[in-house]
């Protein structure tokens, strides 16, 4: 799995429409200070779902949508589609391609989708996890993380550890069975006391 595009529109400092495209291998992208190489890496994270925009540098949701320069009016609307080659099938769906988009809006509504799809939240972190490239994913390691990460609590090392060999999606299916029983169990306890009531 590589990145293969990455579009925007509106996106922090990306007013007009962008179109990045990647190679396989390493790409470097270069440029003065300020001119929003770490924006691209934002929008990466962005689409991929970080929902705490302090990871993004901002300090509410709206922050990712262009505010406008002296010579380009704010924008409503930020959105960004990001592709995927899944030529190797890492990513659990049976495309070769897979595209993740989001939108959000100044109202704040945000929208995903699963190639040109709309769909939950719940349903990219599902692609993503244990992938390496989801919301707990440790492939994009931002300017200072590193050292966060050797300097982390041993349970956040564990953390990255799980999503690196793939166990923790085997964890959220585990803590959501766990749920599923607990509620379960509560349910036979009120049918017990309705069928005691009963007799
Ligand atoms: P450096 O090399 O210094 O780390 P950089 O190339 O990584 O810089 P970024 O941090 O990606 O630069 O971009 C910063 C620029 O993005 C600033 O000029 C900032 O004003 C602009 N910017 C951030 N959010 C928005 C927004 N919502 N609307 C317009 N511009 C924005």
């Amino acid at each position: 799995m590589y990145l293969k595009k990455i579009e925007m529109k509106g996106f922090k400092s990306f007013a007009e429409h962008t179109e990045i495209i990647f190679k396989p291998g390493i790409n470097v992208v270069v440029g003065p200070n300020g001119c929003g190489k770490s924006n691209l890496v934002d929008a990466v994270r962005w689409v991929l779902g970080e929902n705490n925009i302090r990871e993004l540098r901002g300090q509410k949701s709206e922050d990712v949508i262009f505010n406008g320069t002296d010579k380009f009016r704010a924008l409503s609307m930020a959105s960004v589609e990001i592709v995927l080659d899944n030529a190797d099938g890492l990513l659990p769906l049976d495309y070769s391609e897979v595209a993740v988009g989001r939108k959000i809006f100044r109202s704040g509504e945000s929208e995903f989708y699963l190639n040109k799809a709309r769909v939950r939240l719940k349903d990219i972190n599902k692609v993503f996890t244990g992938t390496g490239l989801g919301k707990c994913g440790y492939s994009i390691i931002g300017q200072g993380e590193l050292e966060e990460v050797l300097n982390g609590a041993p349970m956040d090392r564990r953390l990255i550890l799980e999503e690196a060999s793939g166990i923790i999606k085997y964890r959220q299916q585990r803590d959501e069975v766990k749920a599923r029983i607990a509620s379960t169990s509560s349910d036979l306890v009120r049918i017990g006391d309705i069928l005691g009531e009963l007799k």
